[in-house]
């Protein structure tokens, strides 16, 4: 049992006082001569019920929801939780952007054609971008999450990882709660509290959910037509460019600088072009001054693809860049285009400890990929470009079975002499 639980039936009649006397400060003395304590969950949520009062959610939300809602430990398990294995793109894609998904996405553009149209006109985001987001998210409705949302919340506002981002949320759901009329066992969803058919986060509910269906209630749980113009809605507050797609898969020269790649390094068409960079057919591309930026996400061996603004907005929803490629082929797959050109390769799969051991040795040998934390984010595609250019290798910053081997056998100096 939990240590605070013990505590809960001595706190129930002190708390409101104790919130007083600490958000007067008058509590400071007498903290200062009491141990440091992490404080328990009902002393937490009685916090949250000052925030929420400030906020303006009522007292009797305030005293009858946020007063009842319980710690869950298990979210935080979800919250540790760490992968056994690092994630590669074609592991990640595979599983994504699938015939199923691709089949019922173009059965749900055929389903609501005339109102997708309609939405097009309104917000500049194409359909099949909607249906597509709405099936990498919950399989177009079929996995909502089941959590209970507050609950979920709660437990993760009061937990220290991430507790200013989480109690913001936390009132923003009870402020949709009394606005949208809704009852706390139906407001359920992921564990970290994303809801409905597209999995919105309290804040984008309250601010960018719309009534899509007109009968006066903004429903992401039980509405198609609502989930579908609050995700167009949303992705054009965060930057939807209308009349432009996400990016597109390309072909690269042999001799290509692969120092080129990576999404902080937008260059216009024209320069790709002049690189010896063609569309998947071998094409010239365009002239132009439009910004893309190169992404390789399997290394060398595998699909390189261009990626305009739209892919930053993309990101926007979820800021991975395997999401944003997975949502834009699969956008791409739902009104007709073809599968990758180039065959997803057979990457190496690594534990998360043999990533970090990796990581670990390039910082050693000085070459700095950042914390060794098993993930393959841009600090370690640097640190390993720089390993690769070192070694001859071909720099394209994958840790390739030839890469981690050649990082592993070289010797660290300090330990040589
Ligand atoms: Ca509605």
């Amino acid at each position: 049992m939990p240590a605070f639980l013990s505590s809960i039936r001595y706190f129930r009649a002190s708390t409101l006082l104790l919130a007083i006397l600490s958000h007067a400060g008058l509590a400071q003395q007498q903290d200062a001569e009491m141990p440091e304590q992490t404080p328990t969950f009902e002393q937490c949520v009685v916090g949250l019920q000052q925030q929420a009062l400030s906020a303006g959610v009522s007292q009797d939300t305030v005293s009858n929801v946020l007063g009842n809602v319980n710690y869950l430990p298990k979210i935080l398990e979800y919250d540790r939780n760490q992968p056994e294995f690092v994630q590669t793109f074609p592991g990640y894609f595979s599983a994504r952007v699938t015939p199923w998904r691709i089949d019922k996405g173009r059965e749900m553009l055929a389903k609501h054609k005339e109102f997708l149209a309609k939405l097009t006109q309104q917000y500049g985001v194409p359909g099949h971008y909607l249906v597509a987001f709405w099936g990498l998210e919950t399989n177009f409705g079929g996995i909502k999450g089941k959590m209970p949302i507050l609950d979920s919340l709660a437990t993760l506002a009061c937990d220290q990882r991430r507790s200013k981002f989480f109690s913001a949320e936390l009132i923003q759901a009870l402020l949709l709660l009394e606005r949208e009329n809704l009852q706390v066992d139906t407001m359920v969803g992921s564990w970290a509290g994303a809801m409905g058919h597209t999995q919105f986060m309290p804040t984008a509910y309250l601010t960018y959910a719309k009534d899509g269906d007109g009968d006066g209630k903004v429903d992401l749980w039980n509405s198609e037509l609502d989930a579908l113009e609050s995700a167009a809605n949303f992705l054009q507050h965060l930057g939807w460019d209308a009349g432009y797609r996400w990016g597109r898969e390309v072909s690269l020269p042999t001799s290509f600088d692969y120092q080129l790649a990576g999404k902080s390094n937008p260059k216009p068409l024209s320069f790709w072009a002049k690189q010896g960079v063609t569309d998947t057919e071998g094409n010239t591309l365009s002239q132009s001054e439009l910004l893309a930026a190169l992404l390789i996400p399997a290394g060398h061996t595998g699909s390189a693809f261009l990626v305009y603004s739209n892919f930053d907005t993309i990101l926007r929803w979820n800021n991975s860049e395997y999401y944003g490629i997975a949502v834009g082929h699969l956008a791409d797959r739902i009104v007709g285009k073809g599968p990758l050109a180039k065959p997803l390769p057979d990457l190496p799969k690594y534990t998360l400890l043999e990533m970090q051991a990796f990581q670990h040795k390039l910082n050693q040998l000085g070459y700095d990929v950042g914390e060794a934390d098993g993930i393959l984010g841009p600090a370690t595609r640097k640190g390993v470009r720089a390993f690769q250019t070192k070694q001859g290798l071909i720099a394209d910053g994958y840790p390739s079975k030839e890469t981690v081997d050649a990082a592993l056998s070289v010797a660290v100096p300090e330990l040589t002499q």
